[in-house]
């Protein structure tokens, strides 16, 4: 590690950490945050406005994690702030049905076409884990195949070789999940349709359904190939089993239909969180109104939740989606363009080996010089070089994912100042990863 990764303290966030630790485990409630993949303090914050972020020290950063996606918008968007108040103010959960969970649901459908009826739950991993259930409710099947690298939440069966906290801690899999649960599971590498193909020959009629990341952002960002999600598609299809698309990262990010507007392949269900919960807790699976009609009450697949389709989750959603138009991608998509160019400049004037790889405005620079088509080349780079850029950058004002497997994101808000921010604390980051040795 670089003798420059902790030049600087944090007294009032490490004090936090310190209560924290005492009543949370790891002081923190979602691993990632714990830096420990980086080392040193993690930063509590107090607020967020636009593309900053500030911290109990005082110190403002410019946010390039953005709740991990869902503030496309920035912090504290004064619309959805609006919106959000104004929900607030006539009650925070009725347990009852509402308009606002038919509007969310209405403006969905209306900008995702496969999406032809959706079911709202609260979390990604809710929605992943429903999905899941209700493929094997329909083909009255077990099996599901997933690939390595891509995190789907954290559900029991697909826990097994998962990106996000699971790849940053080095977890080859997670006690607590037993055998019965992860045996369903065929782990196949990203990107590699023979593998999927073999698959299915080896369990013909058993294989519910195939879930992948629509375009992974959980190992970094990793693309599909070309042709290769209408090659799951096609297989699933010609196999009787259902085709996932986990869109809870691309979801409303990296277009107003998600990956699937980017690349146009229709599968059966998908599932969504991060953009279209404005910043609370909503997320949502859906698909085939043929598939979804065996969910409850309508048919025999139980799934529910006392807070699904909570009002002001729904309100701050919608108002962050209608927030959401050409014009409003066309910025973001310009901004992440802008910064990617500035930090694979300031990487080759120091001669880093890196690859910054993009789905559309998401990206990730890994430390190597080889392409990254799956979870193995991910683990492959040279990871002690983005500590040292990390905290480089961390000490500039500039705040990035603590891991090097996660994909970095942007919002409408990141203006001229928070990229020229950006811009002058890179020079001395590149330099440290440079100078960086394992
Ligand atoms: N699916 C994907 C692709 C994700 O990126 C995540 C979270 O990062 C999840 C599912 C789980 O979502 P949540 O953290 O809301 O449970």
């Amino acid at each position: 590690m670089s003798e420059l990764a902790y030049p600087y303290e944090a007294p009032a966030s490490q004090a936090l950490f310190d209560r924290a630790a005492a009543v949370t485990p790891g002081g923190v409630n979602s691993p990632v945050r714990a830096f420990r993949a980086v080392g040193g303090t993690p930063r509590f914050m107090v607020s967020g406005t636009g593309p900053y972020l500030t911290d109990a020290d005082g110190r403002e950063y410019v946010d390039l994690v953005c709740s991990w996606g869902p503030m496309i918008l920035g912090h504290a968007h004064p619309e959805v702030i609006a919106a959000v108040q104004e929900a607030v103010a006539r009650g925070t959960s009725f347990g009852t049905p509402a308009e606002g969970e038919v509007a969310l649901a209405e403006e969905m459908v209306a900008r995702v076409a496969p999406l032809e009826e959706v079911r709202l739950v609260s979390s990604g991993t809710e929605a992943t884990m429903s999905a899941i259930r209700l493929a094997r409710g329909f083909t009255q099947r077990a099996k599901v195949i997933k690939f390595a690298g891509c995190y789907h939440g954290h559900v029991d069966s697909l826990l097994a070789a998962a990106g996000s906290g699971v790849a940053t801690f080095a977890l080859p899999d997670t006690p607590g999940v037993t055998g019965a649960q992860a045996g369903d599971t065929i782990v196949l590498p990203y990107n590699d349709l023979e593998a999927v193909h073999a698959a299915f020959a080896a369990h013909p009629g058993e294989i519910a359904c195939v879930i992948t990341e629509a375009s992974p952002g959980n190992m970094g960002v990793v693309p599909p190939l070309p042709g290769f999600n209408q090659g799951l598609k096609d297989a699933c299809a010609a196999n009787g089993a259902l085709f996932i698309s986990d869109e809870v990262m691309t979801g409303f990010r990296t277009s107003k239909a998600g990956w699937y507007g980017v690349e146009g392949v229709v599968p059966d269900l998908m599932t969504f969180g991060k953009v279209m919960g404005g910043g609370f807790p909503a997320a949502a699976f859906g698909g085939r109104a043929d598939v979804m009609a065996h969910l409850a009450p309508a048919g025999p697949v139980y799934q529910a939740g006392t807070l699904s389709g909570n009002p002001v989750a729904t309100a701050a959603g919608l108002a962050q989606l209608r927030l959401l138009d050409d014009a409003a991608y066309e910025k973001v998509d310009a901004v992440s363009a802008q910064i990617q160019g500035l930090v694979t400049e300031a990487l080759a004037k120091e001669g880093v080996a890196h690859r910054l790889q993009t789905a559309s405005n998401m990206f990730s620079v890994f430390f190597t010089d080889r392409p990254v088509r799956n979870y193995e080349d991910a683990k492959a780079q040279e990871s002690f070089r983005f500590t040292a850029f990390f905290h480089s950058l961390l000490a500039g004002g500039v705040y990035l994912p603590p891991s090097s497997f996660e994909s970095w994101f942007v919002s409408t808000a990141h203006d001229e100042r928070a990229v020229q921010r950006i811009a002058d604390a890179l020079p001395a980051a590149a330099r440290a990863a440079a100078e960086a040795t394992a």
